[in-house]
């Protein structure tokens, strides 16, 4: 099998940000997921250095337009590499094999008899390269709400493609062929376009700069193709049009055309399909389109003057907040870019949310699993992988579901919901861990029971690494290397198989996969995991404790004790008295009001001269008092509900 997707080529007006970074992750994810299944795979992206626009800012810069593109495209180049974008095909339009494609393809289309020779007239945005009818200015100025730029007057002899005859072929081919756009209202929004009519489009600009009109084609001379038709065509080029066509013939159509939604209905979803028509070639079998990222609800755009974070500053936070390596710094980024937004949506990009995710997601549930299981089997069995043992009931079908869980919501570039698939099965393996608790299992002397319940938990791990790799490589490598797999060669059914990992097969040297600040600071002597040592208790005792929703009526702090705060919390049938060392992390106004869990039966105690009856459920990070955070109920509930 081939699999061919494209991000759009980036303008080289400006940066990459993480929102272009969104794109490409997406596509790589993508990507690296269908070499894993063993397809052979084009993956291409690149640069759109063709706009006229980018001869002003060369000249603004006061350098030559080459030399400025060149300066752009080697930032982009440099930005993939540090994301770790595994592209085959690096574009910029102003090579020349790009030059032989635009002329092949424009002289196709003139033979079809879908270019004609007319005269323009119009207002024209510059920023946008976008001609607007003058009814469709707002206030004398560009209609695009994110530009809202004064117009130029332009009236010049052109050449118009027929867009108006492809209407009818464009409505039939999308009811004819559902899933061609993603997603669904998208695909509404771009029939509605085209039933509104298409008007000829004009296809060329006077200009210096940008890709010449075919000299075969009469009176072409000083006109160049606009920049949208031109970069569009970078798809063909890429697939090796028209210069290798057995390769082209192998790799067109493209599998997935990906890119923002502002550049899906006029473009991607019209005017490309239509052009692709018109020269005979089949169409992409999938065009998608993703929402933009905001920040703090403003959507990230070029054209505003808030600039969007830049992938570096915000992998620099998180590398100085978590102690992590670049490295990781990436793969957490990529994972958070992935897992936050809903496909077609707009998501909302915070540094925090980011953070967040690295502690709970992947500090947490990946990173913690590995390096529990791991620390056990070089306590318990010397660092060596316990011999292979059956399928695990639990652990295997679990594994079967995320794979096939991911498989099935990336066919519907359900990222997030893929993801959500994978950590379903970190969250048994979890479970797994702590039920079957290997520390009780040694202190009994059982070796076999040891043997297995290790085995499989590493086994565990071994399909995590293959079921995060097409998103996290970097986290992929480094979880092979720390179970011993450093000359694995890695393949997504892998995944669902069980009893790979080679039994006897010395584990790697441990190192925590998402690091933090506290830990990496912390004394280095503290590998025994207290956890492993508290007692069991049983339901009987856990029903012994008489934990209630309760809400704080009053708070004030304690006279001479600098951590504790007095506080009155109803409890429903009465009001308490209680005593809590909460006050670096909050402050007593902060209080009022909120929610809180309470144990009502604990023994009254004499705190600073105050008698306190009851505690409030919080959770904190070790060593760091002012890092306590109350225990709330996640709806709201009335006072004195019981908590079970
Ligand atoms: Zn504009």
């Amino acid at each position: 099998m081939k699999f061919y997707v494209t991000t759009p080529i980036y303008y080289v007006n400006d940066v990459p940000t993480v929102g272009t970074a969104y794109t490409t992750i997406a596509c790589d994810a993508l990507a690296r997921y269908h070499r894993l299944r063993g397809d052979e795979v084009l993956f291409t992206t690149g640069t759109d250095e063709n706009a006229v626009r980018v001869m002003r800012l060369a000249e603004e810069a006061g350098v030559d337009p080459k030399l400025y593109a060149d300066r752009i495209a080697a930032v982009f180049v440099e930005e993939w590499r540090r994301l770790n974008i595994c592209y085959d095909d690096f574009i910029r339009t102003t090579e020349p094999r790009q030059l032989r494609a635009v002329q092949n393809l424009f002289e196709t289309i003139y033979r079809n008899g879908d270019l004609y020779l007319g005269s323009y007239e119009g207002w024209y945005c510059v920023p946008d390269e976008t001609f607007f009818a003058e009814t469709d200015l707002v206030d004398g100025r560009c209609p695009n709400p994110e530009c809202g730029r004064p117009v130029e007057w332009v009236s010049e002899p052109a050449y118009f493609f027929r867009f108006s005859r492809y209407q009818e072929r464009l409505l039939q081919y999308i009811e004819e062929h559902p899933g061609w756009l993603i997603p669904e209202f998208r695909k509404n929004e771009v029939v509605s376009f085209i039933r509104g009519g298409l008007r000829d489009a004009c296809v060329t600009r006077r200009s210096t700069w940008g890709i010449p009109m075919p000299p075969t084609i009469p009176h072409s001379e000083g006109l160049v193709v606009y920049v949208w038709t031109d970069a569009l065509v970078n798809y063909l080029t890429c697939a090796g049009y028209p210069d290798e066509m057995g390769r082209f013939g192998k790799f067109w159509p493209a599998d997935l055309h990906m890119m923002a939604k502002d550049i899906f209905t006029r473009f991607h979803a019209t005017m490309w399909p239509a052009m692709l028509m018109s020269a005979g070639l089949p169409l992409p079998k999938q065009v998608a389109a993703h929402g933009y990222w905001t920040v703090a609800g403003e959507k990230i755009s070029k054209s505003r003057s808030a600039r969007p974070p830049r992938p570096e500053p915000v992998l620099a936070r998180v590398m100085a907040e978590t102690g992590c390596t670049q490295e990781r710094a990436v793969d957490a980024l990529r994972y958070y870019e992935l897992r936050e937004m809903t496909f077609g949506q707009d998501g909302d990009f915070t540094v925090e949310g980011l953070l967040r995710r690295y502690a709970d997601d992947l500090g947490n549930d990946l990173g913690n699993l590995l390096h529990r299981v791991l620390a056990m089997i070089g306590r318990y069995r010397q660092g060596k992988i316990p011999p292979p043992c059956p399928p695990d009931a639990t652990l295997h079908p679990a594994a079967v579901a995320a794979a096939e869980g991911w498989e099935e919501a990336v066919e519907r570039l359900d990222f997030s919901a893929g993801l959500r698939a994978i950590w379903a099965f970190l969250a048994e393996a979890n479970r797994y861990v702590d039920q079957q608790a290997p520390w009780a299992l040694a202190k009994k002397g059982d070796e076999q029971g040891l043997d297995r319940v290790l085995y499989s938990a590493a086994e565990g791990l071994r399909i995590s690494a293959v079921l995060i790799a097409p998103v996290m490589p970097q986290a992929a490598d480094e979880m092979e290397r720390q179970l011993g797999l450093s000359e694995w060669k890695r393949q997504w059914s892998q995944a669902k198989e069980w009893g790979l990992l080679p039994g006897g097969q010395a584990i790697g040297q441990a190192a925590p996969l998402f690091p933090r600040l506290e830990t990496t600071k912390a004394k280095p002597a503290a590998p025994a995991e207290p956890k492993e040592e508290r007692p069991m208790v049983s339901i009987k005792e856990f029903q012994n404790l008489d934990l209630r929703v309760g809400q704080v009526i009053t708070a004030e702090p304690v006279p001479g004790a600098n951590k504790l705060l007095k506080l009155t919390v109803d409890i429903g049938d009465e009001r308490r008295t209680m005593v809590a060392g909460i006050a670096l992390s909050y402050r007593p106004d902060e209080l009022i009001g909120k929610k809180v869990v309470v144990v009502a039966n604990l023994e009254a105690a004499v705190i600073r001269g105050v008698r306190s009856e009851g505690m409030l459920l919080a959770g904190w990070v070790q060593g760091d008092d002012k890092s306590i955070t109350l225990v709330t109920p996640e709806r709201d509930l009335p006072n004195g509900a019981k908590v079970t």
